[in-house]
């Protein structure tokens, strides 16, 4: 085919066409670039032809132009889109951790927009005129919600355990129970965040059981904390035991120099407990039974951005806020925004609480996902789906409450000639990707997490792929 190589058409007679301008345009690039992906799509025919793979036998010049535009077109589209996109969770779980985790409240969303919109009071003091601290925004009502002398914020909950163990305990001892050591997501790891942090871990009792006098027996000149992790993603049940936070601090008190500390994990601000669900402790109580520093995250159950939230005792907080890795490890304004809009859903109470997605989706009555599902079920009758709604069960997610089981109701959907597998990779392709479980070759949508126009989207989904 290399004697149709000719009749390719030179770069600047491309530039010149109706085509180019009209790209150029709708999408707003600059012609330099425009030039280099046109420049591109005739490389890749000039290596066709040599190749001897072009879609035409004898193709024309005009040939040339109309495939050189389509490719360009659609090369130009892809170029300089956003990686990250909206995607719809289909699947129930709530703290989905490759989704994103929580999702932000309306207000959250609001008050990042608008504090990045605008200059703010990030390190201001309006009242005296002076330069002032990111720490203070958000102390006051972190303290408030969780009942602590002081607090901070830092990147992540990672972050907060390297934090307190690096500046609160390095060169010294920790002890944590061996039924404590978890992983977290396959990256986080107490044993190894220990290590880097250079505070030397000692470990006490054996995987399933820890006794108080385990503790008591470890304690020497070089201990400095004796730290509780909440093992947030598994569950020990069976021949099992661990020293109460009661204990542990009734313990610690009677030596003046050691700390207590406690990796909470997900960080309930709202009792889940009084709905029947789960076992996690609330902050507050913790913080009441005298602990000296807790941590947890901000995007877990809290419902916030991704944030390592830090309060306890006032002397602690302080040394931290001191240390070089605060600024390190600080967090920018906007998550700031969001995690401040979110704890002040909490301070207002229950019910403006409910607006926090992830409470939202966790306390939403089992009787209003069916209405969902069945909605959905009766839009979509009659056609090449078969649907189904049934019982069955929602995770929470993001290594939070992993032994609790959700009562929800899926639509079970399959085509009469798409397996299911085929249907999932479809709707995870389509312009907005759809991401659902698949069990017994059907296709399940659990309401638990999908709201009404997300529903319209998956129904105009189906019937686009039917
Ligand atoms: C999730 C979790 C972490 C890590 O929190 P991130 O905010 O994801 O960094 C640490 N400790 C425990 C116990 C956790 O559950």
């Amino acid at each position: 085919m290399k004697q149709f190589l000719r009749y390719l058409p030179p770069i600047h007679e491309l530039q010149k066409h109706e085509r180019f301008a009209d790209i150029q345009n709708s999408l707003k690039l600059d012609q330099e670039k425009l030039t280099l992906l046109t420049q591109q799509s005739l490389n890749k025919i000039r290596e066709q032809l040599l190749a001897g793979t072009f879609e035409k036998s004898e193709p024309t010049k005009i040939d040339f132009i109309t495939y050189i535009f389509d490719e360009l077109e659609k090369d130009a589209n892809e170029y300089g889109q956003c990686f990250l996109k909206k995607v719809i969770n289909a699947t129930g779980t709530i703290l989905h951790t490759n989704l994103g985790r929580a999702r932000l409240s309306k207000e959250a969303i609001e008050h990042v927009v608008r504090i990045a919109t605008h200059y703010s009071n990030l390190e201001y003091k309006i009242e005296q005129g002076e330069r002032g601290s990111r720490h203070d925004i958000i102390e006051k009502v972190i303290k408030e919600v969780t009942g602590a002398e002081a607090a901070m914020v830092v990147n992540n909950n990672a972050a907060a355990v390297y934090l307190i163990l690096r500046a609160l305990a390095k060169d010294k001892e920790v002890i944590v129970s061996r039924g404590q050591l978890v992983e977290i997501g396959g990256s986080f790891r107490i044993s190894s965040i220990m290590e880097e942090s250079g505070a030397n871990l000692i470990e006490v009792g054996t995987t399933n059981k820890t006794h108080l006098f385990d503790y008591e027996n470890a304690i020497s000149e070089e201990t400095k904390m004796l730290m509780k992790v909440h093992t947030s993603n598994f569950k020990t049940i069976g021949f099992t035991k661990s020293v109460s936070t009661e204990d542990l601090i009734e313990l610690a008190q009677k030596h003046s120099d050691i700390i207590y500390y406690e990796d909470l994990g997900s960080g309930a601000l709202y009792d889940f407990r009084k709905h029947g669900i789960g076992d996690e402790t609330v902050v507050d109580e913790v913080i009441k039974q005298g602990a000296d520093i807790v941590s947890f995250s901000g995007d877990k159950l809290l419902g916030g951005p991704q944030a390592g939230i830090i309060a306890g005792k006032k002397k602690y907080i302080d040394k931290l806020k001191k240390h070089q890795l605060a600024r390190v490890l600080r967090v920018d304004k906007l998550t700031f925004a969001a995690l401040e809009a979110t704890l002040v859903a909490y301070l207002k109470g229950k019910h403006k609480m409910q607006d926090i997605p992830v409470i939202r989706d966790l306390l939403v009555e089992p009787m209003v996902i069916k209405e969902r599902a069945e909605r959905f079920g009766s839009k979509l009758t009659g056609g090449q789906f078969k649907v189904e709604v049934r019982e069955a069960f929602s995770q929470v997610g993001g290594g939070t409450l992993p032994d609790v089981e959700l009562p929800t109701f899926v639509a079970e959907v399959s085509h009469e000639r798409k397996n299911a597998e085929t249907l999932s990779r479809e709707l995870r392709l389509y312009s907005t990707s759809i991401i659902t479980r698949v069990k017994y070759d059907k296709v399940l949508f659990d309401f638990r997490t999908l709201q009404d126009e997300e529903i319209e989207v998956i129904l105009q989904a189906l019937v686009d792929l039917a």
